[in-house]
């Protein structure tokens, strides 16, 4: 009887010791995603060569560089396109968000949009992600704004596209697409500078003299 309780007791404090493990890695990576996303991670070794990384005064700015070949690790941000496309013939019925599939914020809405592939340009970033995220094949009218938040490494490149009168639908990494009007938002939005992106908008439609004579949305 000893040795099964025994034998139980060792089973039960392998399996604590794995949720252990595991609740522990998922925190590490949790906390290595955040510090990614605010341009916090460093490397260690050279991503061209391999060779271990040390630091290095450059324009009185301390970096990481390879002391094997010409690889500096900049810590650029990274470039994110987003686009806020006004929906109905004149582009006052609403706008299109999309419900985020995964993290960060998984759950919550926001306008389309992601991250710059190589050497694309920010509409086509916008344009792109539109496609993949909300299924609508854009135009952009018009730079609405840009902001860089003050916690992820990133330059956020609003457009405002031209008006749709085609409904959203989810891409593959959307929960859900739809429009709302604009006095019936979704209580939270998932970012602080998608909001902020929003409101402008808002201002511009309620302001016809802020909109630039030349941007013709109708
Ligand atoms: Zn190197």
């Amino acid at each position: 009887m000893q040795q099964v309780l025994g034998g139980a007791s060792i089973a039960g404090l392998f399996v604590m010791a794995l949720s252990l493990g595991w609740a522990l890695q998922t925190w590490r990576n949790k906390r290595r995603s955040a510090q990614y996303r605010a341009g916090k991670l460093a490397y260690r070794f050279c991503p061209n060569c391999s060779e271990r990384l040390e630091k290095r005064m450059i324009e009185d700015r301390e970096k990481l560089a390879c002391p094997s070949c010409s690889f500096v690790f900049w810590n650029n941000p990274i470039m994110v396109g987003v686009a806020l496309i006004p929906f109905g013939p004149d582009g006052k019925d609403g706008i299109v968000l999309v419900k985020r599939k995964y993290n960060p914020r998984k759950g919550k809405w926001a306008l389309p949009g992601g991250f710059g592939e190589p050497n694309e340009h920010p509409e086509g970033t916008s344009k792109r992600e539109s496609g993949e995220e909300v299924c609508l094949d854009i135009e952009i009218a018009y730079l609405l704004m840009v902001d860089s938040p003050p916690d992820a490494n990133q330059t956020i490149v609003f457009y405002i596209a031209k008006p749709v009168t085609t409904l959203p639908a989810p891409g593959s990494e959307a929960e859900e697409a739809r429009v709302f009007k604009l006095d019936e938002l979704p209580e939270e939005i998932a970012f602080s500078t998608h909001a902020k992106a929003i409101a402008l908008w808002k201002t511009w439609l309620s302001k016809p003299e802020l909109i630039p004579p030349w941007l013709k949305i109708a």
